[in-house]
């Protein structure tokens, strides 16, 4: 692997540049058998479709390891640091993206989140399989950095019910939600990118879908 990656064999890992640990992570994760490592899913899809129901029963059925990712967003009423999110400044963020800590991330109506990479691959080294719930442009990144990654894109049963949905959701000003909309109809014309799409009309279902595809 040095080789391909041309570091020089006489190299240390503690003297290796920030890129070239991340270039032999990478290529350990492409390629290591050792253990068979756990499978990734990405799932994804417009904000207010469920996808973070999907994400806690998934938790609780010990099948994935779920990805408890950062933000720079406000916690709302009932969410506990470290289980929802790591509620994080925006100084801190910053910090995450300079020293590369983050496998993914981007803004979000007007908040940035972002997934710990080390985490994640530590969990699929492990043989773990890895569930990330998070947004589309984010979906994309993973797939570019592990291209073994399987993209799932949820979609409503109808638009009517996503807008119901949204604006259902008490904590957002009328602005917040309006944006939230429009961005909900640009999101749902990316699903021809994802490598899977299901749509959430019944939970269990596709609770059901996504441990068939991480064992496949
Ligand atoms: P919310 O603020 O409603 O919890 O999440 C807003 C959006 O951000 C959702 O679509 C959610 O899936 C997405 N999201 C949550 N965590 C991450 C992350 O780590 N990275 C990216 N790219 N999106 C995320």
């Amino acid at each position: 692997l040095m080789e391909r990656l041309n570091i020089s064999p006489t190299r240390r890992i503690a003297g290796l540049g920030r890129h070239q640990i991340k270039e032999l992570r990478n290529e350990f994760m492409k390629n290591t058998h050792a253990v068979r490592p756990g499978k990734l899913i990405v799932l994804s899809g417009p904000g207010g479709v469920g996808k973070s129901t999907i994400a806690a029963l998934l938790r609780k059925s010990g099948d994935f390891w779920v990805s408890v990712s950062a933000t720079t967003r406000q916690p709302r009423n009932n969410e506990l640091n470290g289980i929802d999110y790591f509620f994080i400044t925006n100084d801190e963020f910053d910090r995450r993206i300079k020293e590369d800590e983050f496998l993914e991330w981007a803004e979000f109506a007007g908040n940035r989140y972002g997934t710990p990479q080390e985490k994640v691959e530590q969990a699929l080294l492990l043989g773990r399989n890895v569930l990330l719930e998070i947004e589309i442009a984010g979906a994309k990144q993973v797939k570019s950095h592990l291209p073994q990654s399987i993209l799932v894109f949820l979609e409503p049963p109808t638009w009517e019910e996503l807008v119901a949905r949204l604006e259902g959701r008490g904590t957002d000003s009328p602005e917040r939600r309006a944006a939230r909309l429009a961005l909900a109809q640009e999101e749902m014309a990316q699903a021809s990118f994802f490598d899977k799409v299901l749509i959430n009309d019944q939970v269990d279902g596709v609770v059901a879908s996504l441990i068939e595809f991480a064992s496949a």
